[in-house]
């Protein structure tokens, strides 16, 4: 016998005849032998009513009513849907997070789950009887009740999984699986069989919007099998699991981030603890920061670009303003009509000329790249809005996704629920929802290479890693900087074993295009991985502080969902790794 949670969304509880229809998948899962949860959403936009409800009764409703009124969407679904299990002649009970016993902070329509006791939902299993658990919601230590932010029934269904010890987590929806990219945007798209953790973490905040981002931060932390599947048609859908498991491909998906604004501030000195006077205050005033470019800069001054979506453009601006006032940098220019394409695969760290390839489909489509950065299974470009759906277009091409094979879809669900673990093993889980920085690793054997004056023009990145790739150099790290003066700055890392044949690469480039190449240093990156670290404001400053409180530069930045990379000079690594192991409690 195993453990199933079966999630069934809005959509799919949105009327009675759909409820009973879900019901039956709760019971048909049932009668296969399995013990089963089920957790259900508020019906059809009932969320969106409530709120909608407060507004008219206040421009500022309390956050503590909020979360009482929210909550009762999924306490009449739970209800709804316990009666139409019984209806059909089987046992089910409904529970509220409370009753669960899911303890959460006190942070008020945004909570995060601290521990969740399984006693409650292990009697009335072994009672033979379904459990009908309301998502979204749970209780804080003084008995408040709390919402863990829109969209968080599938935190739920996935915290409950893990702590259940399930064997499958079930996501049924109103979309049949995870896409290469946005079908509504792309018809071309195609359904994925599967796709790792790390991919759908990075695609997830990125605007494939399948999944509530934080739910794949816990079935990657827990190790939770989840498969994303529709409630109305009967396909296979996708599976989500480590990335041992799954196929590795250069290109799985193309995420969309449509609205995204850039702040730059420029002529900052390049020296510690710029970054950190920065990123700590923005951090302070709540505010995630998306991708952040440093260029490296010239005459003891850089630039420091990093994005936020469009609506925290006001906020970040105010700091910006005040940090760069501070720092007297010489000016602060932004952009708010920009948005971001980023192409994620597993396997592009053992590909060569995957970069070169996206670029080179975005300069045939004539689109101007704004900013570059990269983390080991993603490359993000930052493009004009009005460009953004030829951009993605172009590159799912590009990598032939249009023909991504969709069968397989892994029926996990039939046959291999196979339980290994025992289920009585209760596991309450202290700070499940804390950022996990899992590793911090160090790696010396890089150089650096850096075009400081290229034209800002489309096809000028492609241009540089079509030469790259034909040279044969395997790049790492790749960075480009926001123009300024109609002139671009683009770096990348070689293993240090090329630098030779990377500056000879780089001369020949620079001199056709009227270019200066930088002295090829040798440098060390730093790269911390984890889950949480989009979703956690300020572990960016987290990295910066302790490497500025002790004297050390850093020399360029990349951010991604899952990751952050830092390059400093090679003479720094063993120091820097030291200090950042000490500040995420790494041992
Ligand atoms: N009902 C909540 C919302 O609409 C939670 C959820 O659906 O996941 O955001
Ligand atoms: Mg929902």
């Amino acid at each position: 016998m195993a453990l199933v949670v079966q999630k069934f969304g809005g959509t799919s509880v949105a009327d009675p005849q759909k409820i009973l229809a879900a019901a039956k998948k709760a019971i048909a899962r049932q009668q296969g032998g399995h013990q089963v949860v089920v957790v259900v959403s508020a019906m059809g936009h009932q969320t969106d009513v409530l709120v909608d409800l407060a507004k008219q009764i206040s421009d500022r409703p309390s956050a503590r009513e909020m979360d009482m009124l929210l909550s009762t969407g999924e306490q009449v679904s739970v209800a709804l849907f316990a009666m139409a299990i019984q209806s059909l002649g089987h046992k089910a009970v409904s529970l509220t997070g409370a009753q669960i016993g899911i303890r959460t902070d006190s942070t008020h329509t945004k909570a995060r789950i601290k521990s969740i006791s399984t006693d409650h939902v292990k009697k009335i299993l072994d009672g033979g009887a379904i459990v009908i658990a309301a998502g979204f919601q749970g209780i804080d230590q003084d008995g408040n009740i709390t919402t863990l932010g829109r969209g968080g029934s599938d935190t739920t269904a996935v915290a409950l999984a893990a702590v259940l010890d399930a064997d499958l987590c079930e996501i049924y929806t109103d979309v049949d699986g995870v896409y290469t990219t946005d079908p509504r945007m792309l018809p071309e798209a195609r359904r994925l069989a599967s796709i790792s953790y790390d991919e759908m973490l990075e695609l997830a905040s990125l605007g494939a919007g399948v999944m509530h981002p934080r739910s794949i931060e816990f079935a990657k932390k827990f190790g939770v099998k989840v498969l994303v599947r529709s409630s109305f048609k009967d396909v296979p859908g996708t599976v989500i699991l480590a990335a041992e498991e799954s196929t590795p491909r250069p290109a799985s998906g193309v995420a969309l981030a449509k609205d995204e604004a850039r702040i730059t501030l420029e002529n900052i000195p390049d020296q510690p603890g710029s970054s950190h006077a920065l990123f700590s205050q923005l951090a302070a005033s709540g505010i995630a920061v998306d991708m952040i470019v440093q260029n490296v800069g010239q005459g003891g001054r850089a630039d420091i670009s990093f994005t936020v979506p469009a609506d925290d453009l006001t906020g970040a601006l105010d700091v910006s303003n005040q940090v760069a006032r501070q720092l007297a940098a010489t000016g602060v220019s932004h952009d708010a009509e920009l948005a971001k394409v980023s192409v994620v695969g597993v396997g592009m760290e053992r590909e060569e000329g995957v970069a070169g390839r996206m670029f080179t489909a975005l300069s045939a489509a004539g689109i101007n790249v704004r900013m570059i950065t990269t983390s080991e299974i993603k490359i993000s470009v930052l493009v004009d809005k009005k460009d953004a759906q030829a951009a993605v277009q172009a590159v799912h091409r590009a990598f032939g996704l249009e023909a991504e094979t969709t069968d397989g879809g892994a029926d996990v669900a039939g046959s291999q629920l196979v339980k290994s673990s025992p289920l009585d093993v209760v596991r309450r889980l202290e700070g499940m929802e804390d950022l996990a920085i899992e590793d911090c690793q160090l790696d010396s054997s890089q150089a650096l290479v850096t075009f400081t004056d290229l034209p800002d023009k489309p096809g000028v990145a492609a241009d540089v890693f079509e030469e790259v790739g034909r040279a044969g150099l395997f790049v790492d790290m790749i960075v480009q900087s926001h123009p300024r003066n109609g002139l671009a700055e683009i770096s990348f890392t070689v293993p240090a074993g090329d630098r030779d044949k990377a500056i000879d690469v780089a001369q020949k480039i620079a001199a056709t295009r009227g270019a200066t190449v930088a002295d090829v240093p040798h440098v060390a990156k730093l790269s911390i991985t984890g889950v949480g670290i989009r979703s956690h404001a300020g572990v960016a400053d987290r990295l910066f502080k302790p490497l500025a409180d002790c004297g050390i530069n850093i020399d360029l930045v990349s951010t991604s969902e899952v990751r952050l990379n830092v390059v400093v000079a090679a003479e720094h690594g063993e120091k820097s790794l030291k200090v950042l192991r000490e500040a995420f409690g790494l041992s």
